[in-house]
Parts: structure tokens; sequence; C-alpha cells
């Protein structure tokens, strides 16, 4: 039976496929291939199916991830949506995978959280005057394009932030703030000028 994993186990650093091999041998096993830069990330598929995923982090060879490779495990950015085989569709966030349905779901995206700091580092960063896509926000920032996401989301909930809702892809912009009335205008209710 296929046994989905819930977190991927990164392996190290290889020069090349071949030496790659031997340390992909459980579901979610993960190595990042590097010669002078990333090429790519194999990862036994975490589904369970035993196919390898090659997944690339090489602009100069096609669509490339982002990934991001810290204390807290790795990253990557977007979601990983293989188009044969298995048909996986699943994010890497610190090491966690969350399965994905759809476009718009992840299995425990409810669960996600991030720190009141790193909400406070995009919340100085979101514009006020126009919707910025989420992963645009989190480029020159010390955070993956997942904590942003879901600090914009925390944002939203606290009403700090709003989501463009006519986008599919997840654009914020902060919330204008309430110009306070002067006491002049809290008296008369007119405009002091
Ligand atoms: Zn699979």
């Amino acid at each position: 039976m296929k046994q989905r994993v819930r977190e991927i186990k990164y392996r190290g650093t290889v020069e090349n496929r071949d030496a790659a091999a031997p340390l992909l041998t459980g579901n979610g096993d993960t190595v990042i291939v590097e010669r002078g830069i990333p090429r790519l990330i194999i990862m036994r598929c975490p589904c369970g199916c035993g196919d390898d995923l090659l997944i690339n982090l090489d602009k100069r060879s096609g669509k490339a991830w982002r990934h991001y490779l810290n204390a807290r495990g790795l990253t990557l950015f977007p979601s990983y949506w293989r188009d044969d085989g298995c048909k996986s569709h699943f994010i890497v966030w610190n090491s966690q995978i969350y399965w994905c349905f759809g476009w718009g779901d992840a299995e425990g995206y409810e669960t996600w959280n991030v720190s009141q700091s790193i909400e406070n580092v995009v919340y100085t960063a979101l514009p006020e005057d126009r919707f910025v896509k989420y992963d645009t926000i989190a480029a020159p920032l010390d955070v993956t394009p997942w904590e942003v996401l879901q600090a914009c989301r925390q944002l939203v909930k606290a009403g700090k932030a709003e989501v463009d809702k006519t986008s599919t892809v997840g654009s914020f912009r902060r919330t204008k703030k309430q110009r306070k009335l002067s006491w002049f205008e809290i008296i008369f209710g007119g405009k002091n000028e």
C-alpha cells in the first residue's frame, strides 16, 4: 500500500544523480545536486509511488523552484505539482509536507502560523496604495514566500491588511489607516481646513 509521508528527510548535497541514488531509500528522502550552483533537487516521491522527482533549481534550464535551506529545514516555492504518474501536489515548508487539493487548499493549512516579528516585517513591506502578490514581497525579505503568505493571512484576520478578492494568486495590501479626527471635526462635524 502506498504510504504518504508528512515530512521530507534532507540527506545532503551531492555532485550528480549517481551519487544521489544510495541516499534515496525512503519516501520523502531528498538531496540537492550542486555543481558550482544548486542544479536540482531529487526527492523520492513522498506519496509512496517509488518514483524520484526531479525538481529544477537552475533558472537557466527552464522553470525553476526557489529553495531555502536553514536550521528549520528545507522550503520549496512554489508548490510541486506533478502532471504525470501519481499526480502528487504538495507544499514543502520547513521540511514539512502539506498535501494540496486543487488550487486553493492544502492539508493542515489552517494550522500554519508565523511569529509576530515576521508579521511585523511583512506589514512594514506591504504597500498601502496597491495590491502586491505575496511572493514578490518575499524576495527582498529574509523570510520564505510561505511565511509571507501566512503573515498576510494573519494580518487580514487582524484587519491590518486586505486581500484582493478579484485575484486568485494571493495579492495583499495594507489596510488604509483611518485618519484621526481633530477635536474641531469631532465637535463641529465639519472639515477643519
Ligand atoms: Zn508519487
